[in-house]
């Protein structure tokens, strides 16, 4: 009975928008009106940190940011804004049992991300340290990855880091106290320097956080020829000039 109900309810119901909770239809996703307000991010942008300018300034030109706070990692791409309609999408995904939503935001990053895959060698999700792993059940950057690895036949690199302790929540954090929060957070195991050393890399979490600089570090130390970062969402400060 309960697995007949739980059959039910896993497939004989049209699945509900994340961000409004109208009807979709079948194929999974936003609804018509929620995915016309979500904002991908298109250059010109930093060919450093991926943050779209106001006007094109020219290829290669860095923002003021890159400049004064240069990131560990080379390059940082991210297929939409995060804003109320993207973080009620990666919500679903990491919280809401949503699964089937990976696909889409998956295939949405590759396109963000096709000039760091070109040329890479592998793809390494963010790992989740293993008490949210238990709580939350699946990682959702490996989610992400595989859709990746998949669409860009870059293949994913499992275990490349592990998290050594569990950050508190990055949210309201000031920068600075972001920073002293996730380092050292995380490590490359030692049995898988070797296959780090050498290699051209693309992080892939679903939220562009202190994390991804914290994940580039180590992966750098242990000899990684090239760290980018490709994730589905970043926050971008409408404000944001080139210089
Ligand atoms: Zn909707």
């Amino acid at each position: 009975m309960r697995a007949a109900l739980g059959f039910a309810l896993d497939f004989g119901l049209p699945p509900l928008c994340p961000a409004c909770r109208g009807l979709v239809g079948n194929d999974g996703g936003l609804c018509a009106a929620c995915g016309a307000q979500l904002s991908f991010i298109a250059p010109p942008f930093c060919e450093r940190l991926g943050t779209p300018f106001g006007y094109d300034p020219g290829p290669g030109v860095l923002s003021t940011e890159a400049i004064t706070h240069p990131p560990a990692f080379a390059r940082a791409r991210a297929a939409v804004r995060y804003d109320d309609i993207a973080s009620a999408l990666v919500h679903a995904l990491k919280y809401g049992d949503r699964l089937d939503l990976a696909p889409t935001m998956g295939r949405w990053m590759a396109r963000a991300g096709r000039e760091l895959t070109d040329d890479a060698d592998a793809l390494v999700p963010v790992p989740l340290h293993w008490r949210r792993l238990w709580t939350r059940r699946f990682n959702q950057a490996a989610a992400l990855a595989r859709v990746v690895a998949k669409s860009s036949g870059v293949p994913v690199l499992d275990d490349a880091l592990k998290r050594m302790r569990a950050t508190p929540q990055q949210v309201g954090l000031k920068r600075a106290e972001r920073a002293t929060n996730v380092q050292g957070a995380f490590q490359v195991p030692d049995e898988r320097s070797a296959a780090v050393a050498g290699r051209r890399l693309v992080l892939i979490d679903d939220v562009l956080t202190s994390g991804a600089d914290a994940c580039a570090r180590p992966l750098l130390r242990a000899g990684a020829a090239r760290v980018d970062v490709l994730v589905f969402a970043r926050v971008v400060d409408p404000l944001r000039a080139p210089i």
